[in-house]
């Protein structure tokens, strides 16, 4: 690509860059994290300043209960390991990025889980460290 149309695309882009965030909003890309509303096995509550919530990179979303007691780290769902879920400002710190401007996710994710049966699907794959997965 030369210069000319570099310099119009990236001038471009910076038009339409404030609007991204609306348009892939409405169309209900995921550009951010859900904040998903509960623990898919138990489905205790998780409301977005939880600091309970732990997540796959998919953002799978299960209680810290869940996690600690039978998950060994291993996503249910993706074989992936967790992290604990960042907590969305409230605040208006800086141009809107917060809570109220993107709201958390209220759709339920709800399935639990047969305990056996994810312990032989995690057997395997907990002894491996969840970066070299
Ligand atoms: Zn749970
Ligand atoms: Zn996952």
């Amino acid at each position: 690509m030369n210069i000319f149309y570099t310099a119009i695309l990236s001038s471009f882009l910076k038009i339409a860059n404030p609007h991204c965030k609306k348009i892939f909003r409405n169309l209900n890309l995921t550009i951010m994290l859900e904040l998903r509303p509960n623990c898919e096995n138990c489905g205790k509550l998780l409301p977005p300043e939880s600091s309970e919530a732990m997540i796959c990179s998919f953002e799978c979303t299960f209680c810290f209960h869940c996690y600690e007691s039978f998950l060994e780290n291993v996503c249910p769902n993706c074989g992936g390991g967790f992290s604990q879920r960042p907590i969305r400002p409230k605040n208006n710190w800086k141009n809107n990025n917060n809570l109220s401007e993107y709201p958390a996710s209220t759709k339920t994710v709800y399935r639990p889980l047969d305990p056996a049966e994810h312990s032989l699907f995690a057997k395997g794959i907990s002894k491996i460290p969840a970066k070299q997965r």
